[in-house]
This record gives C-alpha cells, sequence and structure tokens, in this order.
C-alpha cells in the first residue's frame, strides 16, 4: 500500500518511485512538496541569495546540439566574440558591485589558442580582482589537462550539464557521432571533481521522448554523483533547431515550467546542501519564474552581465529574457526580485557549495 503522501515527504532516502509520485504531484499536494523544501533550504543553507554574474562572451560553438539555438550548422545566428577586455570590464563591474562571484560561458571550442585565450582571462580577472570574485566557467566538454589548466589558472567551478542521464534520450537530442557522446560528457563531469572543481551539472525538462523515469533517475544520478551544484530548466524550443519538429508532442510551457519547479524542490529534499541555480530559462515563462525557484529551494541567481549589445545573439532558446537591459538595471531588477521571494543577497560572498565543503 501506499504510505501518505506527507509520510512520503519526511522519508530521507526517496526510490525512483517516490520521486516519480513526487513529480507529478499537484493542487494540495504540489504545495506540500514546496514547503517541504522551503523548509529543508532554510534548516539548511538559509535564505541568502548569491549572484553569479552571467558573460556569455561568445556564441561560437563547434557543436550541433539538435535543440540549441547557436548551434554549429545554424547560419541564422550572427556569430560574436567578444574581446578580453571587454570580458574583464564586465569583470570589474561585477567586483565593483560585489556580485562576489562571476560566470564565463560560451559555445565549445578548445582549440589551443582559445585554451591559451581563457587561462590568461582566468588569471586577469583574479588579479583585477584581488583575488576576491569567484569564478565559475562553462566552456563545455575538453580534457583533463585543459580542466587542470583552468583551475590553476583561477576557476574553482565547472558547470558542465549532461542534460540527460539517459543515454538513449542523449543520444536523440544530440547528433549521432563521436563528437557528441554521452560516455565522454559523464568522463568530463569526472575529471572535473577528481581534479577539485565544485562541479555542476544539470538537466533539461520536458524534453520530446523524455519520461517521468527519465526524470527521476536525473535526479538519483546527481545524488550518487555527489554533485556540489545544479543548474536545470525547461525545454524551451528555438524554430531554428531540428527538435523543434517535435513541438507538438511537447508538454505546454506551463507544465514545463511547474515540473521544473517540482524537480527543484525534490532535489533540495535529496541533497540538503548543494547550490541549486534559480534557471534564467525559468524567467522566459513567467515573469516570476526564478523568484518562485528561490522560495522553494533554489539559491543561485545568474544575473546577465554580458554587454547588451550582444545578447541577442546569444539565444539558445527563443523569448529570452532581459536581453536588453543593461547591467545595472539588471542589478536594481534583482535586488527588488529577491526581496520580493524572502531571500537576502549575499553581496561580496562567493556562496561556494556547502556541499562542496562538506565532501572535503
Ligand atoms: S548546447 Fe552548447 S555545445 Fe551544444 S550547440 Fe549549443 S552552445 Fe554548442
Amino acid at each position: 500500500m501506499n504510505i501518505s503522501f506527507n509520510t512520503l515527504l519526511q522519508k530521507e532516502n526517496f526510490t525512483k518511485d517516490d520521486i516519480v509520485r513526487l513529480l507529478k504531484a499537484s493542487g494540495e499536494q504540489e504545495k506540500a512538496l514546496f514547503k517541504r523544501s522551503h523548509e529543508v533550504k532554510l534548516e539548511h543553507i538559509g535564505n541568502k541569495v548569491y549572484f553569479r554574474g552571467l558573460v556569455e562572451f561568445s556564441n561560437i560553438c563547434k557543436k550541433d546540439c539538435l535543440y540549441c539555438g547557436i548551434r554549429a550548422t545554424n547560419k541564422e545566428v550572427n556569430r560574436y566574440d567578444i574581446a578580453n577586455d571587454q570580458i574583464l570590464k564586465a569583470a570589474k563591474f561585477a567586483h565593483e558591485h560585489k556580485y562576489g562571484s562571476i560566470v564565463l560561458q560560451a559555445g565549445e571550442r578548445s582549440d589551443p589558442a582559445f585554451v591559451s585565450r581563457i587561462s590568461q582571462l582566468l588569471r586577469d580577472i583574479k588579479k583585477i580582482s584581488n583575488n576576491e570574485l569567484g569564478i565559475t566557467i562553462s566552456l563545455g566538454e575538453q580534457s583533463a589537462e585543459t580542466y587542470q589548466k583552468w583551475f590553476d589558472a583561477g576557476a574553482h567551478r565547472y558547470l558542465l550539464r549532461i542534460e540527460s542521464s539517459n543515454a538513449e534520450l542523449y543520444n536523440k537530442i544530440h547528433p549521432n557521432n563521436e563528437e557528441h557522446s554521452h560516455a565522454t560528457r559523464l568522463k568530463c563531469l569526472q575529471s572535473l571533481q577528481d581534479i577539485g572543481y565544485q562541479t555542476g551539472t544539470g538537466v533539461m525538462i520536458g524534453l520530446p521522448f523524455q519520461t517521468y523515469d527519465d526524470l527521476a533517475n536525473d535526479l538519483l544520478f546527481m545524488k550518487k554523483f555527489d554533485i556540489d551544484m545544479v543548474g536545470m530548466g525547461p525545454f524551451i524550443e528555438h524554430d531554428q533547431t531540428p527538435l523543434y519538429q517535435y513541438k507538438d508532442q511537447l508538454m505546454s510551457l506551463n507544465e514545463r515550467f511547474r515540473l521544473t519547479l517540482r524537480m527543484i524542490a525534490v532535489l533540495r529534499i535529496m541533497m540538503k546542501d548543494i547550490n541549486i541555480a534559480a534557471a534564467t530559462a525559468l524567467q522566459a515563462i513567467d515573469p516570476l519564474g526564478r523568484e518562485k525557484a528561490l522560495k522553494i529551494g533554489a539559491n543561485i541567481i545568474m544575473p546577465n552581465i554580458t554587454p547588451t549589445q550582444e545578447r541577442a545573439n546569444y539565444l539558445l532558446y527563443q523569448n529570452k529574457p532581459c536581453i536588453d537591459e543593461g547591467a545595472d538595471d539588471c542589478t536594481n531588477c534583482m535586488e527588488a526580485r529577491i526581496n520580493m521571494a524572502d531571500g537576502e543577497i549575499g553581496y561580496g560572498q562567493w556562496g561556494d557549495s556547502l556541499h562542496y565543503k562538506s565532501r572535503h
């Protein structure tokens, strides 16, 4: 016989079936789930929200993921690559405005010139901020040697989304070739953890062909891998991508949104002290999407500080919000929004994953 929903919420360890049941919650049960995840968050990590100033410095990418608007073969995209001095200017802005950390993100490249450019940039950011700015990078699959170089140059967190823990599903949303291999993705994630990065991953929620079992397995994967940080958001289709042809098979945007909130809530209960980002894609569906995520379990927010003129060209998905606001507007807006979600901004702090600290 099924235990009651409230008893289920108090369990220490969830089975796959438990998670599926939680992910399907609606109405009063969904409310109870969100209440429980909110309590767990306050008890284990408090109400602090940490900023990661996001610099999407280039949309040049060698890969061709079937869901992504900036995939290599999309000829409609205006490609850009922001000069190093502009990136440093954005880092300076983040430092002066006490953001605590930045995230450097770009399409995937691994040519030697790119690798050494990033090493130099990392050292320069550390230098201009007196070592005070924490740096997360999200630059895709690289060799262990490259990851080590960037770690030595000053990056201490790395975000590499696995998109799905199910290799079969992964193969359906990526071209079928060596360059897009699920096994390589997992190997890279392992290298990052072995090197000593605070290691982050994430998945897309509401993909075509995806089942509740897949999503439950995604959360179990994160727990088993002992991940330190997670950024997961709803899948939003882009009309210049091959996956767009399945748009009629998707759940509604609102359902994808609610399901993402439930994924965050369940993960918070399962992994009490990790960092969880309120993904920008949530705001593309609901203007208060990120605030809702903060309330039920997320504790990281990534204000976009990419120079404004390039933001509209970094569209991994459509309807992306905040592409025309300057970084200053962005900070003011964030502060008001976070206060609204009963959060308090951890200005000038790195806000490292407590889970990482307990692992070491
Ligand atoms: S998802 Fe990332 S790696 Fe894949 S095409 Fe887009 S930018 Fe490139």
